[in-house]
């Protein structure tokens, strides 16, 4: 195969807002299908809307492109800088009768020539454009529904589908792959590359994602801001396994998989035209098993900005990071985002436990049982031997006593010592990291409080 026959696609973002979970996946199945097929991979910044680009978003799309390990080939190219060819492709349409221009009132005026202050629109013929999609098969659209679109603004500047179309054929791209909501455009964009005597590329346009609701994913109701989910402690591994399959699955159903692996097996035409469900649940669960998947150093090192960061709830000088390392082993296992590393160990190092409500109000705490373990706890612990084994077994046996089983009289314990009814195992930190004044304090306050 010649490298004129390989395929080239574009991912092109308009700088508009921080980079969506959405327009990652339409960056992903570019990248996958460029480097599936050994074609080329374009980045075209779409930064015509003047009034809503700001410099910040393009910058962030470049960061996120890179956290995710999605690389280009080719570009940045940035559509701004391309205004004097737009105007010379609508020069073109002009000239060819395929276009006129427009008075303020909209009406036809004679005459060919651009001018400040006019605008000008496409002449749409009567007939019928089919695009063959690569993900939906033919779509017919009449040209009746189309009527005469503007491609060039009385204020000089292209319209998206003029620049997106003639950018398109400059760029040779062969396969434009894109969300669904743009779909409504792409007979236009079609009928424009057409005029102009240029093969528009095929497209394939990506399904919708939808939240649990079935409702598409909406900047208000839903989070969808990579850069939201990379605070919570989201791995960029396994995001870009998560969105990968977004409408897209292996055909021998192994999901989760390194991105080596999911580019052989990548087919655009695999790809389903039903709106993807993005599911939060499932991306913790992929964002566990990758967090499982670090040995402890790495773990440590994707923990640090969360256990350095100034939002911690406990004072700087409480921190001791020995003790955090020595915690990994034991909350690895458990974990499902990087965040979620405080609520573990906030207990041993605020000056008072967390107070979490909900632990609080649960029977098991609450109960009658609860309060004559504590007390019995607190006996016992006064002058046992601080060690783990011979803290438990006094729980335990305070349990016991009261005919209440282990996890049961463990409850109260945890939750007047670490403020919750979940967490890493109990007694080992709790012997090794807290004193026994600490200990029977927390275990009388809480005892105080029943
Ligand atoms: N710039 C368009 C957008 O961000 C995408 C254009 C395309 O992919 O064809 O919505």
């Amino acid at each position: 195969m010649s490298s004129a026959e390989l395929p080239r696609v574009r991912f092109a973002p308009s700088p508009t807002g921080y980079l969506h979970v959405g327009s990652a996946r339409t960056a992903l199945f570019n990248w996958l299908f460029a480097r599936t097929t050994g074609g080329t991979m374009v980045l075209r910044i779409e930064d015509t809307d003047e009034s809503r680009n700001r410099p910040e978003l393009t910058d962030a799309i470049f960061e996120y492109l890179a956290w995710l390990g999605i690389d280009y080939d080719e570009g940045p190219y940035y559509q701004s800088e391309r205004r004097e060819r737009h105007r010379e492709a609508v020069q073109q349409l002009l000239d060819d009768g395929r276009a006129y221009l427009c008075d303020a009132d909209d009406n036809e005026l004679p005459g060919s020539e651009m001018a400040d202050g006019r605008a000008v629109r496409f002449r749409t013929q009567q007939g019928t454009t089919v695009i063959d999609d690569v993900i939906r098969g033919e779509v017919a659209v009449d040209h009746a529904q189309l009527g005469d679109f503007v491609i060039w603004r009385s204020d000089g500047s292209p319209t998206f589908v003029l620049a997106n179309a003639v950018d398109d054929a400059d760029m040779a791209i062969t396969h434009a792959i894109r969300g669904e909501d743009l779909l409504s455009s792409t007979p236009r964009a079609v009928l424009v590359a057409q005029a102009l005597g240029t093969t528009p590329p095929a497209y394939a346009h990506l399904p919708l994602l939808v939240n649990e609701q079935r409702k598409k994913l909406s900047k208000r109701r839903d989070d969808v801001s990579l850069e939201s989910y990379r605070q919570r402690g989201y791995l960029a591994s396994a995001m870009a396994n998560y969105l990968a399959l977004l409408g897209w699955g292996p055909r021998d159903e192994v999901e989760i998989r390194p991105m080596a692996e999911i580019i052989g097996q990548f087919r655009l035409e695999d790809v389903n035209k039903a709106p993807a469900f993005f599911d939060l649940a499932k991306l913790e669960h992929f964002n566990g098993v990758y967090i499982r998947e670090l040995d402890s150093e790495e773990l440590l090192g994707a923990l640090a900005p969360y256990l350095e960061s100034d939002q911690v709830p406990w004072p700087p000088e409480c921190y001791r990071p020995d003790v955090a390392a020595s915690m990994i082993p034991l909350v690895q296992e458990k974990l499902r985002t990087l965040s979620g590393i405080i609520p573990q160990l906030d207990w041993l190092f605020c000056p008072e436990p967390p107070m979490d409500e909900k632990s609080w109000d649960k029977s098991v705490v609450r109960g009658r049982a609860s309060a004559e373990i504590l007390d019995r706890t607190i006996v016992a612990l006064a002058d046992c031997p601080w060690e783990p084994d011979t803290v438990k077994d006094a729980v335990f046996a305070a349990g016991e006593a009261h005919g209440v089983n282990r996890s049961k009289s463990q409850a109260p314990v945890r939750v007047a010592v670490t403020g919750r009814s979940v967490g890493p195992p109990l007694f080992e930190p709790m012997v090794q990291h807290l004193s026994r004044e600490e200990v029977l304090r927390r275990l009388r306050n809480a005892r105080s409080q029943l």
